[in-house]
């Protein structure tokens, strides 16, 4: 079974990820938690909370890797979703409608801090049987965040950062900046 836990920047994804595979492992279940080898602020993973759970460092695109650890476990977490390249989706998809009994948990951004849906994430959550959308708290006005703002110019849709680089903000708020953006650019 497919899960995907999505959302923006500073929504709890990961505290959720972790939380499922924690019952999992209580429950004898063989539990590991997989992240890309492109966030490398630590060998595990740890949420924005502090909460930690050891894992396992891939390639984006090992498909062989990510074989092997699938084989070897029940449960199988992955962290930064977005990150993961076309190969993890095939793969994915493949063991997913195959009707296997594992269990698949994708955490994962849902858009860039332009708006754009990132990566496999979409084609995730059109094949998941469950998809749980989290949100963060707008900085600005408290509202229910839809989007991982970035405060600095970035050249590449892939900028691993945290509270340094991005802020979570509604739609309203985002919109607003936006435009302060351009009028501090025009003036
Ligand atoms: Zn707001």
């Amino acid at each position: 079974m497919l899960e995907v836990i999505t959302g923006g920047m500073f929504a709890g994804k990961t505290d959720e990820l972790i939380r499922r595979l924690e019952r999992h492992s209580i429950a004898r279940r063989r539990v590991a938690l997989v992240k890309p080898d492109l966030d490398t602020r630590t060998t595990k993973v740890r949420t924005h909370n502090g909460k930690e759970f050891d894992s396992i460092t891939v390639g984006c695109n090992d498909p062989v890797g990510i074989e092997q650890i699938i084989a070897q476990n029940e449960v199988i977490g992955f962290d930064e979703g977005e990150f993961f390249g076309e190969t993890l989706y095939q793969l994915l998809k493949a063991y997913e409608q195959s009707g296997t009994d594992k269990i698949f948990i994708v955490g994962g951004l849902d858009m860039d801090s332009e708006g754009e849906p990132f990566g496999i994430m979409p084609q995730l959550m059109a094949i998941a049987s469950r998809i749980t959308k989290l949100h963060a708290v707008c900085e600005n006005c408290f509202e229910p965040a839809n989007i991982s703002y970035s405060l600095v110019e970035k050249k590449a849709q892939v900028l691993v950062g945290g509270k340094d680089k991005y802020k979570a903000l509604c739609w309203k708020c985002a919109a607003a900046e936006k435009k302060k953006k351009t009028q501090n650019i025009q003036d």
